[in-house]
């Protein structure tokens, strides 16, 4: 799960890590009223979306005055905000941050990832800040420093020392530096982060080190124990399909293509949409439609991938180990009543009840294409498809 800028300031700040005085508004009005309150000789207007590279874009904005703070919250406020980060459909910005502008002497990086090579949290630092991490892993990738930190005792202050001595932080300001990379990552093991970034971590005339920007996000599956990190969620920035799916309890990840897949099974799951692939098609989503699937959620998935309109065929692929192939037939067929489905639909069992659930899917009298093997069906809907 990601959240907003302003929502990781919020964070960062309780975690001892400095950033400028500021306020979320959602209208115009409240934009004045709070850069009213703020009374800073400069208010830097943020676009709050979940995406970076708004600067780029026309989303951070520096006003002088209060006038210039009620034009650019106008001008910002419900446009379609298109970064690098949002696709070509962009994000409608409907919050704002209004916050006090900084005179940056510096612009740095800092962030945290999970290493999959050492699967140990990773700290990388670098002095090419305010742009992308991975542009400038392209670029230069000599500027980027990183620390691995053991897990038993957390990311010490000598390694934080080095990172920030690395990336050229003048000597009085490695104090303040450190104290930025403790707490973001503090924040990322308390709140169980996969991903915790500053860009930039700036430097100010006057010598302080503060972020300008925050992002973070959060292994859905520690919201649990997150509620705090939860009570920031905000549904208008999510994919209106993938909501859909966790209230019904189904794993689902929107894609481009025009093949809906329902699997059973993360692993099979990723397999069809491999072998999809290897024939030439696209995946539109990835859906694990879980092990103990009644025929009531395999009803709600069929809808699922129907509601995405790219979809132009789909391919059931089931293997029944605990989920029954008896009840995966009878939701197909449900679903495919209920929906008025007129798309091709190929559909591979295997596993436990398979010949009951056969049986079921021919009597139905519905227009469904059976395949005997993976790779079977895969052809078959990648031909029906095109
Ligand atoms: P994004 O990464 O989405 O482009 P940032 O929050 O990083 O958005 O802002 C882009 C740039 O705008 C920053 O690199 C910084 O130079 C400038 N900026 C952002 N916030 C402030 C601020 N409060 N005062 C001065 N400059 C700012
Ligand atoms: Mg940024």
């Amino acid at each position: 799960m990601n959240i907003h800028e302003y929502q990781g300031k919020e964070l960062l700040r309780s975690y001892g890590v400095r950033v400028p005085n500021g306020k979320v508004a959602f209208t115009v009005d409240e934009a004045v009223k709070a850069a009213t309150e703020l009374r800073s000789t400069v208010t830097v207007i943020k676009a709050q979306i979940h995406a970076g590279g708004r600067g780029k874009a026309g989303g951070v904005k520096v006003a002088k005055s209060i006038d210039e703070v009620h034009r650019y919250a106008s001008e910002i406020l419900g446009k379609t905000l298109i970064t690098h980060q949002t696709g070509s459909e962009g994000k409608v910005v409907k919050r704002l941050l209004i916050e006090e502008g900084c005179d940056i002497k510096n612009e740095y990086y800092i962030g945290l990832v999970i290493d999959r090579f050492t699967s140990k949290v990773v700290m990388m630092a670098s002095e090419e800040g305010g742009t992308e991490i991975e542009v400038v892993a392209k670029r230069s990738p000599e500027k980027i420093y990183k620390e691995i930190i053991d897990p038993v005792v957390g990311l010490q202050a000598f390694q934080a020392r080095r990172l920030a001595f690395n990336i050229n932080i003048p000597n009085e300001l490695i104090g303040q530096t450190v104290k930025c990379m403790l707490g973001l990552y503090k924040v990322f093991t308390e709140k169980d982060c996969s991903i915790a970034e500053i860009n930039p971590l700036v430097t100010t005339k006057d010598g302080i080190v503060m972020a300008l920007d925050a992002k973070f996000n959060f292994d859905s599956n520690a919201l649990y124990r997150n509620k705090d990190i939860l009570a920031y969620r905000d549904l208008d920035e999510e994919d209106e399909k993938e909501i859909e799916a966790s209230k019904s309890d189904l794993s689902y990840i929107s894609l481009d293509g025009n093949i809906g897949c329902m699997v059973n099974g993360a692993g099979l799951a990723m397999a069809t949409m491999d072998i999809i692939k290897h024939y030439q098609g696209e995946p539109a989503n990835f859906l694990d439609v879980g092990g103990g699937a009644t025929s009531k959620k395999v009803t709600e998935a069929f809808k699922l991938i129907l509601s995405d309109e790219n979809v132009k065929g789909i391919f059931v692929n089931i293997f029944g180990g605990i989920m029954k192939c008896d009840v995966i037939a009878e939701g197909i067929v449900e679903a495919t009543k209920q929906v008025d489905l007129n798309l091709p639909l190929v559909v591979r069992l295997e596993g436990t009840n398979v010949e009951a659930g056969k049986k079921i899917l021919i009597e139905s009298g519905l227009n469904i294409t059976s395949a005997n093997s993976m790779a079977d069906g895969a052809k078959k809907i990648v031909s029906l498809v095109k």
